[in-house]
C-alpha cells in the first residue's frame, strides 16, 4: 500500500460514515522507517506524522522538518516525566497522555515556556497489565484534572488489544469521550482505520500501510 491508496481509502471512509471530507486527519506514523520512505511522503505534499519514542523523532526530524515548511509532529508512544520538556519543544500534540503525574510536568512547563500541545488522554481499553494508558472506570478523573490544570485537551486515544476486535474499543472510547464532552479520537491503525473513522476517529494513526512494513519487533 502506500500514502496515496490509504488517503483514497480514508476519504471512502469518511463517505460511507456520513462524514465531511477531511473530517479525519491522517498520522502518517514514521517511526523507525528509512528516510527515503519519510522523504517521498514528504515531497507528495503530506505534513502530519507521528512517532513513538522523543529522541528518535528529535534525530530524524530536526534538520529534516525545517525543509518542509507546515509539518505537525504527533508524539503517539509513552512519555517519561524526564522528557517533556524536550517533547513540548518539538511536538504539536501529546496523544499519551495517561496519569496525573505527567499532566502536571506538562502543566508546569506549559506555563513556564508558554508551549501549547494539543493533548489526547491515552485510555488503556482492554485494561492490559502492560499497556500505557488510564483505566476506563479512572478516565473521568483524570480529564475533570488535566482541565483543572488548563490543559488544553483534544480528546481522547487508544490502542486496542491486539487479539481483539477493535470496534467495541473504539466505541468505548468514543463513549468516554462523550460522557465528557471532547471531541477528538485518536484511533485506528493501518488494520482498522475504516472501523474507527465509522465509530468518529478524528485521527488515524497509520505506519505500515503507508510507508511498508516496519523493521521486525517495533
Ligand atoms: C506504531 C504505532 C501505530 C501504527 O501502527 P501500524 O499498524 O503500522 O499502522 C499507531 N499507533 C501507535 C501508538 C503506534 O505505536
Amino acid at each position: 500500500m502506500s500514502l496515496d491508496q490509504v488517503l483514497t481509502r480514508l476519504r471512502a471512509a469518511e463517505r460511507k460514515a456520513g462524514r465531511p471530507e477531511g473530517a479525519v486527519t491522517l498520522i502518517a506514523v514514521s517511526k523507525v522507517q528509512p528516510a527515503d520512505r519519510v522523504k517521498s511522503a514528504l515531497e507528495a505534499g503530506h505534513r502530519v506524522f507521528g512517532e513513538n519514542r522523543v529522541q528518535e523523532a528529535r534525530d530524524r526530524w530536526r534538520d529534516l522538518a525545517p525543509r518542509y515548511p507546515g509539518v505537525e509532529l504527533h508524539l503517539i508512544g509513552p512519555l517519561q516525566t524526564n522528557k517533556v520538556r524536550a517533547a513540548m519543544d518539538m511536538f504539536h500534540a501529546i496523544h499519551s497522555v495517561d496519569r496525573s503525574k505527567l499532566a502536571r510536568a506538562i502543566a508546569r512547563i506549559a506555563e513556564e515556556t508558554g508551549s501549547r500541545p494539543t493533548l489526547f488522554v491515552q485510555v488503556n481499553t482492554g485494561e492490559e497489565e502492560r499497556k500505557a494508558g488510564v483505566a476506563p472506570g479512572e478516565a473521568d478523573a483524570l480529564i475533570a484534572e488535566c482541565r483543572g490544570l488548563g490543559l488544553p485537551l483534544a480528546g481522547l486515544m487508544c490502542i486496542p488489544p491486539e487479539s481483539e476486535e477493535p470496534s467495541p474499543h473504539f466505541a468505548l472510547l468514543a463513549k468516554i469521550a462523550e460522557r465528557n464532552g471532547l471531541t477528538g479520537l485518536s484511533m485506528g491503525m493501518s488494520g482498522d482505520f475504516e472501523a474507527a473513522v465509522e465509530l468518529g476517529a478524528t485521527h488515524v494513526r497509520v505506519g505500515s500501510a503507508v510507508f511498508g512494513a516496519r523493521a521486525p519487533g517495533i
